[in-house]
């Protein structure tokens, strides 16, 4: 069979390979834990469970809007000018199944051959899949690990060209948990001053798990505002990855198109999902800051652990629920320790190329998983690591 040439410039997310395989083995009898999949291992609050309930057994069982539900967005707009002190109007808004296609959209839309677009590397593995998809230009942009993996500004004013069309950034960032400042995010601003030319997609999901500083989006800066399209979702911060549903905010030009993309590839996401959605952000937000304490106290767990084996340094994260700890020194590659732990040990964790070239020597766990698993992990690496060292 031959396959579209586009076929060849998509790449993947290996979180979901490395899922497949832990299940494989777990079917054959292994015992496996989890630490490869970001998603919250807690339950959608109860209060949204119901509302989604009533919305089924009110009749939200069909199409909607394409850009979303009018009563979602205006609640989005809200929403989003009271988390970031900026003025967002519901027409600017296009609620998306999952945050995911806001990426493609935004990409899609805006980048095509001959353009660049910068991303932070090691990152989220979808940035890179999709402007090579979209045939646009991938330019990586370093972050540094002695700087608890903060962006490398003097790398990101080198790479700005005349061909820069879209500047991707993520805060609090997968997968090294750092969250950018606001002195950082207007240092970026300034560099962009005088290029209105150029958008940024800024990928804020998991905006509600900062353990250590605040989060700042480029929105805020007066000249960013209307080349920020905001990403922001639903699955982190309240446990509904499997509802499937996420956002954009995107200048008021962009709005049609996006939501075109949308009528063209998905239709809608799901309506009962958008009702229970306005629940999420209008309930009570104590589920939101209890889970924020849970990862806290398992983030505090998981770096001590890991700084206690040999070989493994492990800065600690200001954000989101992953560990990103260089394993060089242990003289094991990232991609032999992922194949490894999960079949020596019985850790599912990702490589930290599967973020990117430059995460070569690094390894990718995620902590939403409870703290007794957590130790045994921990139990389990740290044999791991001193079979291969002997
Ligand atoms: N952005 C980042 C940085 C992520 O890590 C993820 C999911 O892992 C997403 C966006 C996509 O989230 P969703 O499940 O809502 O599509």
């Amino acid at each position: 069979m031959t396959v579209a040439n586009r076929m060849n410039n998509l790449g993947t997310e290996t979180a979901f390979e490395v899922l497949a395989k832990a299940r494989a083995l777990e079917a054959q009898g292994r015992n496996i834990v989890h630490l490869e999949i970001g998603e919250p291992d807690f339950d959608t609050p109860g209060h949204i469970v119901d509302a989604a309930i009533k919305a089924l057994r009110d009749g939200y069982t069909h199409y909607g809007p394409s850009a979303g539900l009018p009563e979602l967005r205006q609640s989005i707009a809200n929403n989003v000018s009271n988390t970031r002190g900026i003025e967002m109007s519901p027409d600017r808004v296009v609620v998306t199944p999952g945050a995911k296609p806001i990426m493609f959209y935004t990409i899609l839309a805006l980048a095509q051959e001959g353009d660049e677009v910068l991303y932070p590397n090691p990152s989220f593995p979808i940035y890179e899949s999709m402007i090579r998809f979209c045939g646009a230009k991938p330019v990586p942009v370093r972050l540094l690990e002695d700087e608890g993996y903060h962006l490398d500004l003097e790398d990101f004013a080198s790479k700005i060209s005349d061909k820069t069309k879209l500047v991707i950034l993520n805060s609090p960032q997968n997968p090294a948990g750092c969250v950018t400042s606001r002195a950082e995010t207007e240092a970026i601003g300034r560099l962009l001053q005088e290029r209105d030319d150029v958008f940024v997609l800024s990928d804020e999901i998991y905006k509600d798990i900062i353990y250590h500083g605040e989060h700042f989006s480029i929105s805020q800066i007066p000249h960013m505002e209307d080349r920020t399209i905001i990403l922001d979702g639903f699955s982190k911060s309240y446990a509904m990855t499997g509802w499937r549903l996420g956002y954009g905010t995107f200048p008021l030009q962009l709005v049609d198109h996006i939501a075109k993309l949308s009528t063209n590839s998905v239709s809608c996401a799901a309506s009962f999902s958008q009702r229970a959605a306005i629940q999420a952000l209008e309930g009570s937000q104590q589920p939101v800051k209890d889970m924020v304490s849970e990862f806290r106290a398992r983030r505090d767990l998981i770096v001590q652990g890991l700084r206690e084996i040999p070989g493994i340094s492990c800065p600690e994260p200001e954000g989101a629920f992953y560990v990103f700890p260089s394993i060089k020194e242990t003289g094991i590659s990232s991609r032999d320790f992922q194949e490894g732990a999960l079949n020596e040990a019985g850790v599912a964790s990702l490589a930290g190329t599967a973020f990117g070239e430059y995460g070569d020597g690094y390894i990718r766990l995620s902590y939403a998983n409870s703290q007794e698993n957590i130790k045994e992990a921990l139990e389990r690496l740290a044999d791991f690591v001193e079979k291969r060292s002997n």
